[in-house]
């Protein structure tokens, strides 16, 4: 699905939608689940883009959901892995996570990348804009890149709408709330979730803001 003439959200990651950024670098946005990548790849090529041209792999969260085929996509693409320093030791499996997703982790067993960076202290990578929002997990970031605002799991959108996550699959539902109102400082007029469609901002934001605040 065309976002924009840079920006496509991959249509094999439909409901845990992977991005995909055509701008002076190529970048993906998350990985999508454990046995999202054959598909990843082939949506890629389809487009005409070989694994090698990836240059850079942003991760929004931990969640298996997100980093499910990051090993994988790594080792076809070589390409630079970032995630929150945050972050880094769950997806390493260094650091036990928290309730249900501890479970979901002995349950099922990912193969960890072999490199991964911290996003810089400048926030930036290329031109897209790294922004520390926890709440869904302890170093959850959303990225900005032009107009568009990837929010990862932050929020979701259902029929049009914003919605929050289930709550017990976030880490603090409280800190959630203030990165929520945080992604609202900035200028941008598209919001790209993982969960649901992508939606233009428009009024939707200050709404959902509103009403979790009341
Ligand atoms: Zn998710």
């Amino acid at each position: 699905m065309k976002i924009s003439d840079e920006v496509y959200a991959l249509d094999s990651t439909k409901r845990n939608y992977v991005y995909l950024i055509l701008g002076e670098e190529i970048i993906l946005i998350d990985t999508g689940l454990p046995k999202s990548g054959e598909g990843i790849l082939n949506d890629l090529k389809s487009m005409d883009i070989k694994p090698h041209d990836i240059k850079h792999i942003l991760i929004t969260h931990d969640d298996m959901d997100h980093v499910g085929s990051l090993a994988l996509l790594e080792k076809a693409s070589g390409a630079k892995i970032w995630a929150s320093k945050e972050d880094i030791p769950y997806i390493l499996g260094e650091i036990n996570r928290h309730m249900i997703k501890r479970i979901i982790n002995y349950i099922i067993k990912l193969k960890k990348p072999k490199n991964i960076n911290s996003y810089p202290e400048n926030g930036m990578i290329g031109n897209i804009k790294v922004i520390y929002t926890p709440g869904h997990t302890l170093g959850h970031v959303c990225l900005l890149y032009k107009d568009i605002m990837f929010v990862g799991d932050l929020f979701r959108t259902k029929n049009g709408e914003i919605i929050m996550q289930p709550s017990f699959t976030n880490w603090n539902n409280q800190i959630i709330k203030e990165s929520i109102t945080k992604i609202d400082e900035y200028d941008f007029e598209w919001i790209c979730p993982a969960h649901g469609e992508p939606i233009k901002r428009d009024s939707h934001l200050k709404d959902f803001i509103k009403k979790i605040s009341d």
